[in-house]
């Protein structure tokens, strides 16, 4: 068996044992292969084993591999998104996860409606650690952005938030952030109302998935646990 298929079985096991630990269904979390730096033949590999969504930090790159890539692969930019990017990547994304300011929500917006897309579906990044080098709404702020998101845009689909947790070598001093990114659901439901459907919480990476899994995580963000180290850091 490959490497690559190895790791994802590995991985797909990890996510069954972290659900059982919860008491949740795996069907609740969806893996994002993050592929980011890696060769399309990687890519399609992983593919093969059968799976569907993949994460690309940057358009550029995300473009250039979606064109060599089939189809049916649900691509999600994870990585910043500068406003002047917006209009290479409207319609092309099953999901934004860093949308972090009004404006950059709106410029999305413009760019729908220019490009006749019906719905662009994102996420509030929250910059969870409060970290000088991470982007995202400071956690206090994610409410009063979604609110002014769904009143003031037409065409975006808001579903949840995603953070970045610190850099740790002890995945359980990650536990306290994945808690406090399911209070700032909480937070959001009060502020927009019940109705609105704003839960998906994509956290967790290759060294603390499991514990965003036990935490509540919709959507864990997995590369060098599927893809194996990458040369040059991003
Ligand atoms: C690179 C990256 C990941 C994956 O990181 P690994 O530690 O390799 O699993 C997840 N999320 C974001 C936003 C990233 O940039």
């Amino acid at each position: 068996m490959s490497e690559i298929r190895e790791n994802l079985n590995k991985v797909q096991e990890t996510i069954e044992a972290s659900c059982r630990k919860a008491g949740r269904d795996p069907k609740e979390v969806t893996l994002i292969a993050v592929s980011k730096t890696k060769p399309v033949s990687s890519i399609q590999e992983a593919y093969d084993a059968g799976v569907r969504d993949f994460g690309e930090n940057r358009v550029q790159e995300l473009m250039e591999k979606m064109d060599l890539l089939p189809g049916d692969i649900r691509w999600h930019l994870i990585g910043h998104l500068q406003k002047n990017k917006v209009k290479y990547i409207v319609g092309k994304t099953a999901l934004i996860h860093s949308v972090d300011s009004l404006e950059l929500a709106k410029e999305i917006d413009r760019q729908a409606e220019k490009k006749g897309v019906d719905r662009v579906d994102i996420l509030i990044e929250v910059n969870i650690g409060n970290e000088e080098s991470k982007f995202g709404v400071k956690p206090e702020d994610a409410p009063g952005l979604v609110d002014r998101i769904l009143s003031e845009t037409s065409r975006i689909g808001l579903h949840g938030i995603m953070c970045v947790a610190p850099y740790v070598v002890n995945p359980e001093e990650n536990r306290q952030y994945f808690v406090k990114m399911r209070k700032i659901i909480v937070d959001i439901m009060n502020e927009v109302g019940h109705n609105v459907h704003v839960d998906v919480m994509s956290m967790g990476m290759t060294g603390d998935y499991p514990v965003a899994i036990e935490e509540g995580a919709t959507m864990i963000r997995v590369g060098t646990g599927i893809f194996g180290e990458r040369d040059y850091p991003v």
